[in-house]
């Protein structure tokens, strides 16, 4: 086999890329459904450049591309420390279980790569040894699958629990065993050298290539402003694939939360200290400062639930369109709970001080102190509720109660904690465009100076799709839509023989629709909640003519190539709530910037998340399909044609009848 020698420079960097990716080149020879791209060779090519003379690079690449590989090869030969984040863990396992072993025969090339997870996913070998009574003493269930922890914590190499198979996703004690920062007494810990985290780190620390999720890069991003328990080490270049939903997951994890589970967490924490006797003495000043935390919390939360439906200028915020379960705050509706918040922020620095200064020297008694105090800066920025950048919000769900702040722009925080970071950033996704332009993700993600690229898909619109419009639907926001919206998917998936996902942009829209499709088909519905997302993904694979109806989480990350999902239909133009207490802010931000919410932002969002949906249809060169849209605005307001500009050109039609054609057609011969 042909070796690709080691490169340095730009030219080089470019050449040896270019070489790679060649008719006759190493990935022709080696991989037998290779083709020449003309688009994938000009992304690996930028990204070479981008790499070699730094700056970032924004990358559109249209599905088919073969955007792994254009920047993988890049990334391998680049013989730099490279880090990869996805936005789903499906992207990262296919990276790493199938790309990089690829391209390791391909380029006969050693090169060592890391795939880490969040640190959840992590069994934490102290809290395994401190809690392991509290464990045994639960349910006979838990103590089965505490023996099957045991087992496979003598043997696994990892501490993945995704390694323990017959493990349910939702066993309570994980939590309690898992590696968490929050939890974690870092060097101070007796079994910090044979720490999966640790280990994980430092294999990370000596591979070439290094794949996170953005999940974890914004967790360690945000962590690494205190310094404390981050794990992704030092990378000179990155590669932010499915950075679309980057701001998304940055918002997240830049904010702040405060819930009643948190508190529940910590003294559920301390008295294992207790139980476990590494603390003696329950009832001196360490149990009693406890004790104050715990009931003034209770005291804290009870006031803000009831404060809820009480106090009018609160209650008036959850009545607002979308505002059930979340709402703004400004800080005049925070005045029933401010008596009750001062007494638990004393509570919490009485903590802090009563373990700093107790007799015992435990490091599980300091990260109690350590996480007391982070409580306690936190609650008192959230009572404040008055910094401008962020916008604040309460939340209630299930049993939870979550008073929030979120950064209203998370540009500066991108660019400061991610982006410079990195000598060059490649940021990459089939969809990062709206009519053509970044424009868009430029602003919300503080790209200021980059290179541009955008690559068409490689598939055929114009040959593999059309675009079904139905004439006369009503407008979505009057209750004859739904019906109509039925009406059209019952007509389409005739045509179609089911083979179809229908995503919705609201549970209420899809139980409106599903009876009407069940008692008028006859093919298999499947309907999202019903089993996991994998097994109903599963299901459909395996089911001849099968509809899934789903929401949100199936509008992304989906792969079903061939004939079983021939139709993709989407009821409504994927619009934010503007009553989201977050996209609220945002378009209170723009607007007071002179700007236009809906136009600058709404709209923009909305075409991204459409065109997401609608992705899900062509994944190969020979798929064939309809896209399907039965919001009328799309062609009677304004704004629709930013929508249209923005759609693969597939021809567009309204007779419902060219859906019979375009399918008889591809059956006959060429
Ligand atoms: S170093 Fe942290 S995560 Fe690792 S075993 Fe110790 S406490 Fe757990």
């Amino acid at each position: 086999m042909q070796k690709v020698p080691p490169v340095s420079g730009q030219a080089d960097l470019a050449a040896a890329v270019d070489q790679v990716f060649a008719g006759d080149g190493p990935l022709a020879r080696a991989v037998a459904e290779f083709e020449p791209r003309e688009g994938q060779r000009d992304m690996a090519a930028a990204v070479s450049r981008v790499f070699a003379r730094g700056g970032v690079l924004l990358a559109e690449a249209g599905t088919g591309t073969g955007k792994t590989l254009a920047y993988l090869v890049p990334a391998i030969l680049s013989r730099q420390r490279v880090l990869i984040s996805t936005g789903t863990k499906n992207l990262q396992e296919q990276i790493y279980f199938k790309d990089l072993p690829i391209l390791r025969e391909a380029l006969g090339l050693p090169f060592t790569a890391t795939y880490m997870k969040g640190r959840g996913n992590y069994l934490c070998l102290h809290r395994l040894a401190t809690w392991r009574d509290d464990v045994e003493a639960g349910s006979p269930a838990d103590r089965l699958y505490l023996k099957l922890v045991d087992d496979w914590a003598a043997t696994t190499e990892t501490g993945d629990r995704a390694e323990i198979q017959d493990l349910p996703e939702d066993v309570a004690f994980w939590s309690d065993i898992a590696a968490t920062a929050e939890n974690c007494i870092g060097t101070q810990c007796p079994e910090y050298d044979d720490c999966f985290v640790t280990l994980m780190r430092q294999r990370a620390a000596q591979s070439d290539v290094v794949i996170v999720n953005h999940h974890l890069m914004c967790a360690d991003a945000a962590v690494r402003q205190n310094a404390y328990g981050e794990v992704i080490p030092a990378c000179p270049l990155a590669v932010i694939d499915e950075a679309h939903q980057l701001e998304d997951v940055a918002t997240q994890y830049f904010g702040f939360s405060i819930s009643n589970y948190r508190f529940d967490e910590l003294t559920r924490d301390f008295e294992r200290l207790f139980a476990s006797r590494e603390i003696a003495d329950r009832e001196g000043q360490l149990g009693r400062a406890l004790n104050r935390v715990d009931d003034r919390a209770r005291l804290f939360f009870s006031a803000l639930a009831l404060a809820r439906h009480d106090y009018p200028p609160l209650a008036n915020a959850f009545t607002g369109p979308g505002g059930e379960d979340r709402a703004r705050i400004s800080p005049d509706m925070l005045e029933p709970v401010r008596e009750p918040g001062r007494y638990l922020l004393d509570a919490l620095t009485g903590l802090e001080a009563t373990v700093a200064l107790a007799r015992e020297s435990s490091e599980d008694l300091h990260a109690i102190g350590r996480r007391a105090a982070e409580l306690r800066d936190e609650l008192r920025f959230l009572l404040d509720a008055n910094d401008r950048d962020y916008v604040f919000y309460l939340e209630f769900r299930g049993r939870g109660l979550f008073l929030r702040a979120s950064p209203i722009d998370v540009s500066t925080l991108v660019r400061n904690l991610l982006l410079d970071r990195f000598a060059a950033t490649v940021l990459t996704s089939a969809t990062l465009t709206v009519e053509g332009r970044f424009t868009y993700l430029r602003s919300r993600l503080g790209v200021e100076r980059a290179e541009e690229l955008q690559l068409l898909s490689e598939f055929n619109y114009r040959e593999q799709a059309i675009l079904y419009l139905p004439p006369r639907m009503p407008s979505p926001k009057t209750p004859a839509f739904a019906q109509a919206a039925a009406r059209e998917v019952v007509g389409i998936l005739t045509r179609t023989q089911g083979r179809a996902f229908v995503l919705f942009t609201s549970y209420a829209m899809l139980r409106l629709v599903q009876p009407v499709v069940e008692s008028a088909l006859d093919y298999p519905i499947l309907v999202q909640g019903t089993a996991p997302r994998s097994a109903l993904l599963r299901q459909f694979r395996e089911t001849p003519h099968s509809v899934l109806l789903a929401t949100s989480s199936f509008w992304q990350g989906v792969d079903v190539v061939g004939d079983a999902l021939s139709c993709v239909i989407i009821d409504r133009l994927p619009f934010a709530s503007p009553g989201d207490p977050v996209i609220a802010a945002r378009i209170d931000a723009i607007v007071q910037r002179g700007g236009d919410g809906f136009a600058d932002l709404q709209v923009p969002l909305a075409v991204l998340t459409l065109l997401q949906g609608l992705g899900r249809l062509i994944r190969h060169r020979r798929d064939r399909g309809v896209l399907a849209i039965l919001d009328p605005r799309i062609t009677t307001m304004p704004y629709g044609r930013r929508f249209l500009a923005s759609l693969p050109p597939a021809p567009v039609t309204s007779d419902i009848e060219d859906i019979v054609r375009f399918f008889a057609d591809a059956q006959r011969p060429a």
